[in-house]
């Protein structure tokens, strides 16, 4: 049986051992491999690394893996190639946006185990404390860094970050921002905010041959720091950090490159010939759940693709099914927190749906909630509440159950404005995916008719796209549902 001809017979993928022998096999490649310069992004001024410089600094805060990293993989080349150590850092900061502590967990696990790894790398990794721009600026002054390449993370307290480290850092030390999120690069795929999947689609498949290619493996690093740094403690890591810390930690999902490829080898043999059917099904269990690791950078979306399409022909509407969303309809979402700067605000929205919305403002709700009875599933829809309990008691919730959830908070609340922030609010709370360009469209879209176009009018709504409970029935058996999410007490 050859790897390109997967069958239905074969019963273990072995996908982690596979890779690693890949990247064995291929070591030696990895200062010749000719680097695509369009997935880096040039902030200011690459003058040649200064000469006495410490070292080349990977300032990891999105893609949270060693392997399968272009940004890593361009911070070795440019350190082999200066013949200096490599540093990667990674700073715990006391918040971020609206996640819990759930969230700090499963991130923290995961870093652990890329410590482990950069470690047999001779790659130093270290973990800092605070606001990233202030620990990382300190780290490359101190250290004498030559450079920083960092990860792309489209959202406004991230590019906040790297806009100030820009503005402080010495003149002599470069910076770049490296895509390693996405397969086409996000500046790559468009220059512009697109208009909806329809008017991205092309751009990216066409780019895709370019640039959905193999990764060469993260190599030993040759040059060892003799510098003295303070152990990573990871003990008291989440000393310092101010998060809801009433958020259990999720027990479905283990942090980490590891579990993720166990999840991948999983979707592939017992999901994914369903997918292109059930997907919309919460009950089916035909989707990925890979969210959480591609959130997290934890594995990257790439890998995913090389291999799942090696099943086209076995399931080719299913594999088609999952490059549309995991590349087309999550690359739209960088798409649109890049070029749009209110993607969490209605005046982000298209003209036709804030006009549409506005006019709708006044409309009598039959029911309004406050974020506290949303937040407990207290409304008058069980459906509505086992959505929001499963979301809090396992920090996911379905795909087409998410659009269901969100649209009902617009029609249960006082406005369209506290609609979004009420949706963006409990989605990064609770959501093991949540702060992620890919939560802000969603809550956009079912919301405020980013990416979608205009419906039959009707009360609240206006034009956006309306749900309804009779609409989920007809697609699935909505009582099972129930009784297998509801709380205890409703049932
Ligand atoms: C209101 C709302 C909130 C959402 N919040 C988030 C969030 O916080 N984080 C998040 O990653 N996704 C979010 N989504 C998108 C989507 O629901 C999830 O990505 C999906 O449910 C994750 O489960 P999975 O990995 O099993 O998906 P699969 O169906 O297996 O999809 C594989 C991957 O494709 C991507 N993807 C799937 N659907 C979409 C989509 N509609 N838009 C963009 N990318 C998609 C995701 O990266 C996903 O992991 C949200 C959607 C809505 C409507």
């Amino acid at each position: 049986m050859t790897e390109s001809s997967p069958s239905k017979k074969r019963k273990t993928l072995d996908l982690l051992t596979k890779f690693k022998s890949n990247r064995e096999n291929t070591a030696k490649c990895v200062m010749t491999f000719n680097f695509k310069k369009e997935r880096v992004r040039v902030l200011n001024n690459l003058n040649d690394v200064k000469k006495e410089c410490k070292g080349i600094l990977y300032w990891m805060f999105r893609d949270v893996r060693v392997q399968d990293n272009w940004a890593l993989l361009f911070a070795q080349k440019t350190a082999l190639k200066n013949n200096v150590p490599l540093h990667v850092c990674f700073c715990i900061m006391p918040s971020f946006l609206d996640a819990s502590i759930r969230y700090y967990k499963f991130l923290l696990k995961g870093l652990e185990e890329v410590e482990e790894e950069c470690k047999m790398l001779n790659i130093n990794f270290h973990l800092l404390h605070g606001e990233p721009n202030i620990g990382i600026l300190k780290f490359v002054k101190t250290f004498n860094m030559g450079a920083v390449i960092t990860d792309f993370y489209p959202l406004k307290l991230p590019m906040s970050w790297i806009n100030d480290l820009q503005n402080n850092l010495p003149k002599d030390v470069p910076i770049c921002q490296v895509d390693a999120h996405n397969i086409v690069p996000c500046w790559c795929a468009s220059p512009k905010e697109e208009f909806a999947a329809r008017t991205i689609r092309n751009k990216i498949h066409t780019k895709l041959e370019e640039f959905l290619t193999e990764f060469p493996p993260i190599v030993k690093h040759l040059y060892v720091t003799t510098d003295k740094f303070e152990k990573n403690n990871w003990k008291t890591a989440l000393k310092n950090v101010k998060v809801d810390t009433s958020v259990d930690e999720i027990t479905w999902a283990m942090p980490g490159y590891e579990h993720g490829i166990k999840e991948l080898e999983s979707f592939i043999q017992n999901r994914l010939k369903q997918y292109a059917d059930k997907r919309n099904d919460p009950l089916s269990d035909a989707t990925s759940n890979l969210s959480p690791w591609f959130h997290f950078g934890m594995i990257s979306v790439q890998r995913c693709i090389l291999e799942i399409q090696k099943y086209k022909k076995l399931y080719p509407k299913s594999v088609q099914s999952f490059i549309e969303e995991a590349v087309i309809r999550r690359e739209l979402s960088d798409n649109f927190c890049f070029y749009n700067e209110n993607y969490d605000l209605l005046e982000g929205a298209h003209a036709w749906a804030i006009e549409t919305l506005t006019k709708h403002r006044e409309d009598k709700r039959k029911y309004v909630y406050t974020l506290n009875h949303l937040e407990n599933s207290e409304t008058h829809d069980d459906l509505w509440n086992a959505c929001q309990n499963q979301m809090v008691t396992t920090g996911k919730m379905s795909g087409f159950l998410r659009m269901y959830w969100a649209k009902k908070i617009l029609e249960w609340t006082a406005t369209p404005e506290s609609a979004l922030e009420t949706a963006i609010f409990l989605n990064n709370k609770y959501s093991i995916d949540g702060c992620d360009p890919n939560g802000y469209v969603g809550c956009m879209w079912s919301i405020c008719g980013v990416h979608d176009h205009g419906w039959p009018e009707r009360e609240i709504f206006g034009k956006i796209r309306y749900m309804n409970y009779e609409g989920c029935k007809r697609k699935f058996n909505v009582s099972e549902f129930v009784t297998k999410w509801g709380k205890e007490e409703k049932r």
